[in-house]
């Protein structure tokens, strides 16, 4: 059986298109596919096709790879490929297909060249369990597969040619919240940044960029998608590695109106953001100041970092090797709610200054900003606590009793009080903003539990069940 599906493969080529101008069935040769981070061999009577404004691959090889097993009937001339249990069915010249025994319409109809069927994008990317990306640029189709078992041969995958990635910059985040893309960037990355239409999309290119913690796994050609439900006019974010070297990391807006939308981008405290801001006059919703289809912005700071130690401890500890370990556990915890889109002000050991901090907050309209930061008094090694600051502002007070009961409760230590304090993160700050100070690094005992993976991760939920319940409480 697997014999003669190979034998039907061999004769049959399903086609993917991809937005792109063009004209009539031009070739395109030398267009890569890269199938889970694999280049796929092309074989040489297979080519990439552009078919009015679309590209169009052959999936032949994808097809063999991903195990689908594909009937071609030449004289109905009828393709049906089943996928574990679900069976589509096409017909060459004909726009409309069959998924399972619902009726589907394409956008082009599959097309037969040189014993070639080709299908448009969309239904193998959303038919098929495919996330499909097309660098026009560098000519690769990028293809991941999500549900489909990976290839059969045992023998390992050549491997990916090792970049030292030492060079590059390197992405460690990426979000996107109140219609702005914010991305990680360990240095200063001058974007490029491009409107495409058809679809109506914004390509943000950072040259000489690679993917760092967040990428580990994302190899060229594969690819990210953000969560962008909810939010009004966009349809997709996506992001992925297009190029190897010099690496070359791609982030793609899909939206469904791009004519009012004016596009900027700034460089705050290592993000890059790009603001998508659309003009009011339009019939789009334009999405409310701090609201971004319900999804909440929550800015977490480390305090201190790189030149700035911040106090040291009993042991000779440092704060910022406190606070930015506590820190990334809030965040991983963060990550987990689909409700809240957490941005950081550093991921690493490095010292944005408290003015960038601020801006950073502020220029993304977070809805809560949490300072995260260790006490000392090295005159005083038996002073214990935890305490929490806010400055002035009502909705902060509210978040610091909170987040502070909470603390209070996971952490055990003495409780200090939640405090008014004119410090400069708190009072220039616009939204519901608070300064936690977690324990004393001048205390042996308090310096020891703090250091503890145990105790940050105590530290870590009470501060995000505190988030929560804020957020919550304030919808
Ligand atoms: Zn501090």
């Amino acid at each position: 059986m697997k014999k003669i599906v190979c034998a039907l493969l061999f004769s049959l080529f399903l086609l993917i298109a991809l937005p792109h101008s063009g004209h009539a069935a031009t070739a395109t040769p030398q267009t890569k596919i890269i199938l889970d981070g694999q280049e796929l061999v092309l074989p040489s009577d297979v080519e990439v096709v552009n078919l009015n404004n679309n590209v169009m691959i052959p999936i032949r090889v994808v097809a063999e790879n991903l195990k689908f097993n594909v009937k071609w009937d030449q004289k109905s001339q009828n393709v049906s490929i089943e996928q574990n249990a679900k069976v589509l069915s096409l017909n060459v010249g004909k726009k409309e297909a069959r998924v399972q025994n619902e009726k589907v319409t394409l956008n082009t109809a599959p097309k037969l060249i040189k014993n070639t069927v080709v299908v448009p994008l969309r239904f193998v990317s959303e038919e098929m369990g495919l996330a499909v990306s097309w660098n026009n640029k560098e000519k690769i189709v990028g293809l991941t597969s999500t549900e489909v078992p990976p290839l059969v041969d045992p023998t390992p995958a050549p491997a990916v040619p090792d970049v030292d990635n030492a060079g590059w910059n390197k992405v460690n985040d990426i979000s996107f919240a109140n219609q702005q893309l914010v991305v990680s960037v360990d240095t200063l990355v001058t974007p490029q940044i491009t409107r495409l239409s058809n679809p109506d999309r914004i390509v943000v290119d950072l040259p000489n960029t690679t993917f760092g913690d967040i990428g580990s796994t994302l190899q060229q050609g594969t690819m990210g998608k953000l969560d962008v439900s909810g939010i009004a006019n966009v349809t997709e974010v996506r992001y992925a590695l297009f190029k190897n070297d010099p690496a070359q990391v791609r982030v793609v807006i899909e939206m469904n109106n791009l004519s009012d939308v004016q596009v900027s981008s700034q460089y705050i405290s290592g993000k890059l953001i790009v603001d998508l801001a659309m003009t009011a006059a339009i019939g789009i919703p334009v999405s409310p100041v701090g609201n971004d289809g319900g999804k909440s912005i929550v800015v977490i700071d480390p305090g201190h970092g790189g030149k700035d130690p911040g106090t040291i401890g009993i042991s000779n500890t440092q704060e910022k090797d406190f606070t930015l370990p506590l820190a990334l556990k809030v965040q991983a915890l963060l990550l987990q709610e689909p409700d809240i889109e957490v941005v950081m002000t550093r991921e690493t050991d490095v010292y944005p200054t408290r003015p960038e901090r601020v801006q950073l907050a502020n220029t993304l309209n977070a809805d809560v900003f949490v300072s995260i930061h260790g006490n000392s008094v090295k005159a005083s090694p038996q002073t214990t606590g935890t305490e929490t600051y806010y400055y002035k502002r009502s909705s902060s007070k509210e978040l610091a009793d909170i987040v502070h009961r909470h603390l209070i409760e996971a952490l055990g230590f003495k409780d200090r009080k939640v405090k008014n304090g004119n410090l400069e993160v708190l009072r220039n700050t616009t939204m519901p903003a608070v300064l936690l100070e977690i324990g004393f690094l001048s205390n042996l005992v308090e310096e020891q539990a703090m250091l503890s993976d145990s105790v940050q991760n105590k530290a870590a939920h009470a501060i995000v069940d505190g988030i929560k319940e804020f957020l919550h409480q304030s919808q």
